[in-house]
């Protein structure tokens, strides 16, 4: 058999079932994988006593024929979910020492379902970023590296931290948030399934908030059906958040293998930007190759809007997170300054807890809240995003899912674009408009760029039409045969 750590979840879910191997084995071994693959930084919590003994009760369930869908599956949850007396902290200092009191729902689902968690993962701070470099417990690195330099690599951001332990085999699956891309870019980055379901589908209740008309839950797997397996159980109902909506969730196994005979894939003229990269231009086509060939219907689309998508979103993103990071004065939660007053001391705490790419967003924020600046700046945005929104709706008369790039880029080298705030939120092109509109995306591991990186592609799908989407990527994973593991120079554990 082989080991433990490279089971898709579908695998270990049958495994365990058959008694081919237990919970706690299952968990030991992944244990074992986070404390072998420390050096990538993936985790910044480790709750490996939690996870042992949660690992016990799921063999005992497994045993008594009570099994829960994720039973004694160990997963990696991103830090931005609140989970009941674990540290959370959005890897931000302001949070230092925050055990909330609660749990998420997404997370609270998982755990009703069997999973076990084996720590928080690192991510960009706040989940503002592309490469997990904003991160107060500093940079998660990838476990990819390019075959002739060895150079270290970001994962992507923000889920950095869950799409390295997926990659790196520290974890079967992993929780993300995805706002503007989060969870399909670090996808792409580390040759993992990332998906970003459409907004309203899983709750936002206890996942702290960034940008809230933006922030989705999704998984990070090693396949398409182990996503649908982590949807099955995330997705639904939630009466404590206002924007989740009460719709049925099927199951999203089922149809996985429906094929793309028929299917009417879009490509949109308008990703084709300026300066591609020729290895992102032959990923495309060989993508479009690929469904062609398969019986899916090529059209050539327009979203006529999208050049727009990623200013507007820099200035909602930034206005909602201003807005949602005020309630980080020192007073409620994690870190307090003393000042000599209320206002010396609010300003302190968040002059210290604060990273500077926060500090830039809730400024850049405020600005375009303020009077005077917020019809030219916040309100036309609005009205652009509703654009491009309507593109996409108009688009899908004729198509049933749209096939780009995930990103405009493989991996960069780690601190490449720091000091550069534009060109990294050019990572964004292609994730950030499907994050506007409110549609379900996902990034498939599709091929490697020269230097061997992993390269993905996105699938941009209806409101609530995750089954095609799930199944299309399928289909991709399947033709791309995506099987390569990370390289090994960068003096980890053979893994
Ligand atoms: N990279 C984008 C940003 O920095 C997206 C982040 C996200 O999706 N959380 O805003």
């Amino acid at each position: 058999m082989s080991k433990l750590t490279e089971l898709t979840v579908a695998d270990a879910i049958s495994g365990l079932r058959k008694k081919e191997f237990s919970a706690v084995e299952l968990t030991e071994d992944h244990i074992n994988a986070v404390k072998d693959s420390q050096e990538l930084n993936a985790y910044v919590v480790k709750t490996f006593d939690l996870a042992r003994q949660r690992s016990i009760l799921s063999d005992k369930k497994i045993s008594s024929g009570e099994a829960g869908l994720l039973e004694g599956i160990p997963i990696a949850v991103k830090d931005l979910f609140c989970t009941k007396g674990v540290h959370s902290s959005a890897c931000s200092k302001v949070l230092d020492g925050f055990q909330p009191p609660y749990e998420s729902t997404v997370t609270q689902k998982l755990w009703d379902s069997g999973a076990v968690m084996l720590g928080k993962a690192n991510m960009d701070e706040f989940a503002m970023g592309s490469s997990n470099s904003t991160s107060c417990y500093g940079p998660a690195i990838n476990p990819w590296t390019p075959k002739e330099t060895g150079e270290q690599r970001v994962p992507g951001g923000s889920s950095g931290g869950s799409a390295v332990a997926v990659a790196a085999r520290a974890a079967l699956a992993a929780t993300g948030t995805d706002t503007g891309g989060s969870i399909r870019q670090p996808a792409s980055f580390c040759g993992v399934v990332g998906l970003k379901p459409t907004y309203g589908r899983c709750s936002r209740w206890g996942i702290i908030a960034f940008a809230s008309s933006l922030d989705q839950a999704g998984p990070i797997t090693r396949s398409v059906k182990d996503a649908a397996l982590m949807l099955n159980v995330m997705a639904g109902f939630d009466s404590k958040d206002s924007t989740s909506l009460d719709k049925n969730v099927p199951d999203y196994v089922k149809d996985l293998d429906q094929g793309v005979k028929g299917l009417r894939i879009g490509v949109p003229e308008e990703y084709r930007i300026d300066g591609m990269l020729p290895e992102i231009t032959a990923l495309w086509e060989q993508g479009i190759e690929w469904f062609k060939n398969a019986g899916g219907e090529i059209k050539e689309i327009s979203l006529p809007h999208t050049k727009y998508a990623l200013p507007t979103y820099y200035i909602i993103a930034p206005a909602e997170a201003s807005s949602n990071l005020a309630r980080y004065d020192g007073v409620r939660f994690g870190l307090r300054e003393t000042g000599d007053d209320l206002i010396d001391m609010y300003s302190k705490s968040r002059a210290k807890g604060f990273g500077e790419e926060v500090k830039r967003r809730v400024m850049i924020g405020t600005y375009v809240l303020s009077a005077g600046y917020y019809d030219a700046y916040y309100l036309k945005a609005q009205r652009v995003r509703s654009r491009i929104a309507k593109d996409f709706k108009d688009a899908f008369n004729d198509v049933d899912v749209i096939l780009t790039p995930t990103a405009p880029t493989g991996a960069f080298a780690v601190g490449e674009k720091t000091d550069d705030p534009i060109s990294m939120y050019l990572n964004d092109v292609f994730t950030v408009p499907a994050s506007l509109a409110g549609l379900p995306g996902i990034s498939i591991p599709s091929g490697l760029s020269p230097e061997g990186m992993p390269l993905g592609l996105q699938l941009i799908g209806r409101p609530f039409d995750e089954v095609t989407i799930l199944s299309a990527g399928r289909f991709l994973e399947t033709a791309a045969d995506f099987n390569c593991l990370p390289s090994d120079n960068i003096g980890r554990k053979k893994l």
